[in-house]
């Protein structure tokens, strides 16, 4: 299992959820437990040079790659949610998507000031949703070390929106 290309638990699915995109589905990859596990034992092994006080998980696939990885790095997990989710005094930002905007909330005394935190999303497309999480946090107090993705779609050019370094398991054109 160890030299696995984890790519063929990933399948393109046309069309999804319009026509003219296709989805990279990580679900083939989370059923599979020995596929699963190597992809979070490489994702904490990138990670863990950049020693995060804790992870951020972007709702709501990031919850999937967060919860795995922080328990394999012995750090806590703050959840970025979206509105009307997360009890008491939250803090938020506002973006833009290609037709309208989103928003995204962190709890207000979720963060020490400066604690080192790395940021999770299941994949990594035209970058505006981490971009968007990376300023959240750090209008929250964050010192943002790095943003950490199971898969980059690497013709859109989404890292090139972040200032911070990014690591994907599995990259396509
Ligand atoms: P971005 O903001 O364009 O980088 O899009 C990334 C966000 O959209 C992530 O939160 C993903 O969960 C979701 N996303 C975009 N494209 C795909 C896909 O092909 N498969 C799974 N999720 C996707």
């Amino acid at each position: 299992m160890q030299n696995i290309d984890l790519k063929q638990y990933i399948r393109g699915i046309p069309d999804f959820p319009k026509p003219g995109i296709l989805f990279y589905d990580i679900s083939t990859l989370l059923r599979n437990a020995d596929a699963w596990q190597l992809a979070t034992a490489r994702m904490a092994h990138a990670i863990a040079p950049w020693q995060p006080d804790q992870l951020a998980a972007i709702e709501s696939r990031g919850f999937l790659t967060a919860a795995p990885l922080s328990t394999r790095l012995g750090c806590g997990l703050i959840m970025l949610r979206k509105p009307g989710k997360l009890p008491g005094e939250t803090i938020s930002l506002t973006y833009d998507l290609e037709y309208g905007s989103d928003s995204l909330h962190i709890q207000a005394d979720a963060i020490h000031s400066g604690q080192r935190i790395v940021v999770t999303d299941d994949l990594l497309a035209t970058g505006g949703t981490l971009a968007a999480s990376v300023a959240l946090l750090r209008k929250a107090g964050a010192n943002v070390v790095g943003a950490s993705v199971l898969v980059e779609l690497t013709s859109l050019g989404g890292r090139d929106k972040l200032d911070v370094p990014v690591h994907s398991l599995l990259s396509y054109d």
